[in-house]
């Protein structure tokens, strides 16, 4: 087996220098980062303030991510921020996502403030000193470094950028082809007249196959068990109908907004409310779009309610239409064994393969695997509850960004963007120099919940790493996951003098 090369990065020193102190310090540069900061400045702009990024460039996921045919699945005009209008299609290629954000790092002068190939390993809160340090390591020099900040904001993501989630087959060592994850696709890789095997049927695959499909000899989506897929139109009808009228970017983008909104929160409650039949309608939306007689209940029939894991979009059915042309097919087994030739299935069928993807997603990383320590003591993640899904009981001055699953994930940076500078203005105003969110007294014995509850939410990567994740209580603010179309109200008008949070 041979794997797509990667860089590894360079050896720490072991000297630490010295980086300086910056009133907020945000651990990410992806699609979080980028709004983060652009809420601190736009609220309150006398803070210092610094991004730091283990990786080369910004974007987060969508630098990540640069598979052939990588987009989104939210349409853009929830997914971009409320306060930069999307101009493009409702769906998007990653490339179109990151000049999105390259022209609101332009815009905001955001470029100055971040600094690319910084991986914060550590992260230290002293209450004598109302502060925390964090320690660095450079990945291109090894250089480590240590800065001080009175807060810290965490927008890291939920996955590890650097190892993708690849399980180990029997056999992998003795396939001659090659094995690609989509995390680490190569940039000169030559598809033609090669047969392809993608293994997973999330988004990923459903994105990636389309594009390779053409290439490629032949495509073959091998899935353990099938998803859920959606093909909406790339581009909205309403857009279509609002196109001549030559609107003002900032109109588009809300009227935009607030239909996908509506839709989509029609789709969560439908999800809880009516499950059968949002079933029953996502899988008679595909039949026409599929062959003749294909084998639709083994294929696209999955076991579980719509939402309990992501529905993959399929932006005007364009799997389907690699399908019909022959160019890709579908099988759904379990994997016996690679083979030196391709991938032994548990029907006894050998799938041909030259080049193997593993489409089989993510290694969840809890707060960017940063090792956190309050006053000395190591912060063992699994003991904590959350704050809303902002914050953590116990952690001063630190939050986070979690965004939707169910809804663009930016729709909810926003609003926690809104929530943090309130919390901030609102610590300057006490003069205080440290809030931690604290459980009551009539807390301290409440039911724990584990991070995500399965009934809701129970994607393979959150089912594999939910015991190393922190908790969820049975009441408010110890919860999260609530649907945006809740959080939009609530969040806006938290009072944030209630009892959990305790100033000093
Ligand atoms: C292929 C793909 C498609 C997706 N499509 C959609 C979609 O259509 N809609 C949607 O809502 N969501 C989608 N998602 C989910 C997506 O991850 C989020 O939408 C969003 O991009 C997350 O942004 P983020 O900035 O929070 O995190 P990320 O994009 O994960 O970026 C986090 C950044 O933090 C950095 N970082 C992490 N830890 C450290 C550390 N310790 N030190 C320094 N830097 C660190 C990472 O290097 C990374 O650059 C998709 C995910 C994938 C993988």
């Amino acid at each position: 087996m041979t794997t797509a090369p990667t860089t590894a990065p360079a050896q720490p020193t072991e000297e630490i220098q010295d980086a300086g102190h910056v009133d907020v310090l945000i651990v990410g540069a992806g699609v979080s980062g980028i709004g983060a900061a652009y809420h601190l400045r736009d609220q309150i702009p006398d803070r210092t303030f610094v991004i730091l990024d283990a990786q080369d460039n910004r974007g987060g996921t969508w630098w990540t991510h640069r598979y052939p045919g990588v987009r989104s699945d939210s349409d853009l005009f929830t997914y971009g921020y409320r306060f930069k209008p999307w101009r493009g299609p409702s769906i998007a290629a990653g490339e179109e996502i990151l000049a999105y954000l390259d022209e609101v790092i332009d815009e905001y002068d955001l470029d100055q403030y971040i600094r690319y190939q910084h991986r914060v390993t550590a992260a230290s809160w002293s209450t004598e000193d109302r502060r925390w340090t964090v320690e660095v390591t450079r990945d291109d020099t090894g250089q480590r470094l240590r800065f001080t900040t009175g807060f810290l904001w965490m927008c890291q993501g939920y996955y590890n950028h650097a190892k993708p989630y690849r399980p180990q087959w029997e056999g992998m060592d003795r396939f001659q082809g090659l094995v690609i994850h989509p995390q680490r696709w190569p940039e000169d890789l030559d598809l033609a007249g090669k047969r392809i095997v993608v293994i997973g049927s999330g988004a990923t695959a459903a994105t990636l196959i389309p594009a390779i499909a053409e290439k490629a000899e032949h495509v073959t989506m091998l899935q353990r068990s099938p998803s859920y897929f959606y093909a909406p139109p790339t581009t909205h009808e309403l857009a279509v109908t609002l196109g001549p009228l030559d609107l003002p970017d900032e109109w588009m983008h809300e009227i935009m907004r607030r239909q996908y909104m509506t839709q989509y929160h029609w789709l969560a409650r439908t999800s809880f409310e009516a499950p059968d039949e949002l079933h029953a309608f996502l899988i008679e939306s595909m039949r026409p779009l599929l062959p003749e007689g294909f084998d639709i209940d083994k294929h696209f029939t999955p076991r579980y309610r719509p939402w309990q894991q992501r529905i993959a979009m399929v932006p005007d059915g364009d799997l389907f239409a690699a399908l019909r042309g022959g160019k890709a097919s579908i099988v759904t087994a379990t994997i016996e064994a690679f083979t030196e030739h391709g991938i032994q299935v548990s029907s006894g069928e050998e799938i041909p393969a030259d080049i193997v993807v593993t489409a089989t997603g993510f290694n969840l990383s809890v707060l960017g695997d940063v090792a956190f320590a309050v006053d000395g003591e190591p912060v063992d993640f699994t003991e904590r509850v959350t704050w809303r899904g902002i914050m953590i009981n116990g952690l001063p001055n630190m939050a986070y960004v979690f965004g939707y699953f169910r809804h663009s994930w930016t729709l909810r940076v926003d609003l926690v963007g809104d929530l943090v500078g309130r919390l901030l203005a609102n610590m300057q105003d006490k003069g205080a120099t440290m809030v931690v969110p604290t459980l009551r007294p009539q807390d301290t014995d409440m039911r724990l919940r584990p991070w995500s509850d399965p009934e809701n939410f129970n994607p393979g990567y959150v089912t594999r790493s939910q015991h190393i994740l922190f908790k969820q209580g049975d009441r408010e603010p110890w919860t999260h996951m609530l649907e945006h179309e809740q959080e939009r109200d609530i969040l806006p008008e938290v009072d944030l003098d209630d009892e959990t949070l305790v100033y000093r």
